[in-house]
This record gives structure tokens, C-alpha cells and sequence, in this order.
């Protein structure tokens, strides 16, 4: 099998499993309790945090530990707009989103909010845009750093200084597709709130962060006990909050490593794939990440075209563009080709550090007879 959908999921390295197992093993008291085996657990968890907090430079931090970046997304949103329902308050964020953002600001736009939706036409924010949406209603603005589907890198460094110089926002960033991969040019000290999540980086499904400011309060999604300051309640699992540390911890030490191999492998891919001309890749002149790339198959639908690589057993993901409706077109590619075929007949093939360039070659010859489909 030939794996080219790293930006989906990746498989959870064998270290990580190797501590999710043995901390489930030894260590599976409740974190919450008063007796020693739950002490222990407990400072596992806090010793993870710290971990994390070093990893990433953050100071001032609450790290809310979540079932996945979804979960993330939604309680940072929700959790400053709630307050203020039917109060005329502004809310940004931009069309290309994922739709744990997206769908949740066309949520709180059925409750009331006003919602600016910036165009991303070169696939990312424009910076002009961004500063004459601001108003002093504005009480938050959520941009994703890396699209996925596009793969193109937002300026996060210029997003905060004009959201800080021209508003009281909160600015909210879901990082899930740059954390490890991308080198920053940020500060996370610097966003109010970030989603992350772990098995985009050979971590496991069903744990996420929502790193917040301490000083900021979020009205909790859900009610419950006293874990996670009430904020996010629930019993805490600590193997996954340890084996989610190391995954990052082992990303991030070979994050630059990964970045350039990666980098020539798109190279390469990108280089045969320009010469097919039933091929075009869904990409502007701005900043991307190498490990996303969107292309679409003329005449031909990203969800057939998904298959008949499958039949060769070469994995690409599809996004949502396999549904013809326009609303579930791939907003994405949408907003930078005003094309709703190339939403339609767009697949994503997504490199990691597993990849070689034999496998790109097999994946070449199978697209380019796909031609005669
Ligand atoms: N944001 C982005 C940019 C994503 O790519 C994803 C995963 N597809 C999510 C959020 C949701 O993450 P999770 O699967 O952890 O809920």
C-alpha cells in the first residue's frame, strides 16, 4: 500500500503506542482521585503539560486537553461567542476554513452574530481585507494557519500584529496542519487561543489541545465535574496525554529534517505532474506547505479518480469534493479557481517523510493513464 493521505491521519509511531500501553498498563487510576496511584497519574499528566509547554516556548498558558482538534476548535469558538449572543457582536474568519470552524461560525450567524468571512481568493487572508474587516465589535477572529486542502501557509505573524493594532479581538488559530511541519515565524505566546491536534503527527486519535491564554475565560461547552478548571470536564486519560507529548516531542526534533525531504519530494512530484496536461494543480503564487497538494483531473471526479488509484493500492484523500452539491464543494478550491469542476474532480495527495520518490513515480504513471478512463 501506498500511503498519500498523511493530511487525514497518520499511523501512531510504535514509541507512542509503546507508552500509551504502558501507561494504560501501570498507571490507569483515575488522575482526579486523593490516593497515591492517582498522585502518580496526575503528575504524569502535569509533567506531560510541561513537556508540551517547552516543546512549543509557551508561558502563560492553560493547555485544555480535548478529544481531537474539532472539540478544540468548537470550545475556543463557542467558548468566547456564547457569552455574548444577541449582543450585535462581530465575528471573523475566513471561507477556506475547516468546517470545525467554518460550520460553527455559520452557527453563531443563525444566532445572531455577524460574521465577515474573508475570500482567501489567493488562498490565503489579505492583509488589507483582514484590517478594514475589524471593527470595535469585533470580539474574535479565527484563521487557520495551513489549509488543508490547499496546503497554503496563512501570515500568522502579520495576522496578530494587525489584529492586536486595530482591535480588542481574540484571535484564535487552528494550527493542526503546520504544528511540526511548518517552521513558525510566530510566537504562540502571541494567539489568544490554538487548536492543535495529535494524529496528524503520528500521535493517536482522540486527543487535541486547545492552548489558551490563562488570562482569558471561555464559557465551557460542557458541564461537568472540576477537571480542566471546569472548562473542559471529563476524567483526563493520561496515556493518551503522554504518548500525545512524546509524538511532539519526536516531531518536533525532526521537524526541519522532514520539512526538506518532504520539500523535494513535492518538488519532484510537482515537476512530472506539470507536464500532464489533463492535470492541474489547485495552487497560487503564495506560501504552501509541501506536505498538502490539491490537483484536479479533467473531466474526471476526485472520488472516481480516488478509486482507480485505490485499485493499485495508492491512497488519496478527496476531501468532501466527491459531492457535487455547491454548498459541499471544496471551498477551498473554490475560492481560487471560481471553478466548481476543479472542486469537483480534485484529489489530495498528501506527503510525509514515509514517502519515496518510487512511490511518486507509481503514483504519476497510474494518473497519467487515467487519461483513458
Ligand atoms: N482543522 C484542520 C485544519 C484539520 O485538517 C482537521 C482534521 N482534518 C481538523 C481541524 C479536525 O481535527 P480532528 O480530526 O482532531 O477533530
Amino acid at each position: 500500500m501506498i500511503y498519500f493521505d498523511s493530511t487525514a491521519t497518520t499511523k501512531p509511531l510504535k514509541e507512542v503506542l509503546d507508552t500509551y500501553n504502558k501507561i494504560n498498563e501501570e498507571y490507569w487510576y483515575n488522575p482526579s482521585g486523593m490516593y497515591k496511584g492517582s498522585v502518580v497519574v496526575n503528575s504524569l499528566i502535569e509533567k506531560a503539560s510541561l513537556q508540551i509547554e517547552n516543546i512549543l516556548g509557551l508561558s502563560n498558558k492553560t493547555i485544555y486537553y480535548t478529544s481531537g482538534a474539532t472539540e478544540a476548535n468548537n470550545m475556543a469558538i463557542m467558548g468566547i461567542c456564547m457569552p455574548y449572543i444577541n449582543k450585535g457582536k462581530h465575528i471573523i474568519t475566513t471561507y477556506i476554513e475547516h468546517p470545525s470552524v467554518y460550520n460553527v461560525f455559520k452557527n453563531l450567524e443563525n444566532l445572531g452574530f455577524n460574521v465577515t468571512y474573508l475570500k482567501c481568493e489567493n488562498g490565503i487572508v489579505n492583509l488589507d481585507e483582514l484590517k478594514n474587516a475589524l471593527t470595535k465589535d469585533t470580539i474574535l477572529v479565527s484563521i487557520m494557519w495551513v489549509n488543508n486542502i490547499i496546503g497554503s501557509i496563512n501570515p500568522i505573524k502579520e495576522i496578530i500584529e494587525i489584529v492586536k493594532k486595530h482591535s480588542h479581538a481574540k484571535l484564535h488559530v487552528d494550527a493542526v496542519q503546520g504544528i511540526t511541519k511548518i517552521k513558525e515565524d510566530f510566537s504562540y505566546n502571541d494567539i489568544d487561543l490554538v487548536s492543535i491536534t495529535f494524529h496528524k503527527i503520528e500521535g493517536l486519535k482522540g486527543i487535541g489541545a486547545l492552548i489558551a491564554n490563562k488570562s482569558i475565560q471561555l464559557s465551557p461547552i460542557l458541564k461537568g465535574g472540576h477537571q480542566q478548571k471546569e472548562i473542559r470536564p471529563g476524567t483526563l486519560d493520561a496515556s493518551l496525554i503522554v504518548s500525545s507529548a512524546k509524538a511532539l516531542r519526536l516531531a518536533m526534533e525532526n521537524r526541519d529534517n522532514h520539512y526538506n525531504y518532504v520539500k523535494k519530494l513535492y518538488d519532484y512530484l510537482t515537476q512530472k505532474l506539470e507536464k500532464l496536461n489533463h492535470i492541474k494543480i489547485n495552487k497560487t503564487n503564495e506560501s504552501y506547505s509541501p506536505y498538502v497538494l490539491s490537483i484536479s483531473i479533467d473531466n474526471l471526479k476526485g472520488e472516481t479518480a480516488m478509486h482507480y488509484l485505490e485499485e493499485s493500492e495508492i491512497y488519496v484523500g478527496i476531501g468532501s469534493a466527491c459531492n457535487e452539491k455547491i454548498e459541499t464543494i471544496e471551498r477551498a478550491i473554490y475560492a481560487i479557481t471560481k471553478d466548481n469542476s476543479r472542486a469537483i474532480n480534485m484529489i489530495r495527495i498528501s506527503l510525509s517523510h514515509h514517502n519515496t520518490p518510487e512511490e511518486i513515480d507509481k503514483l504519476v504513471e497510474k494518473l497519467e493513464s487515467i487519461r483513458n478512463l
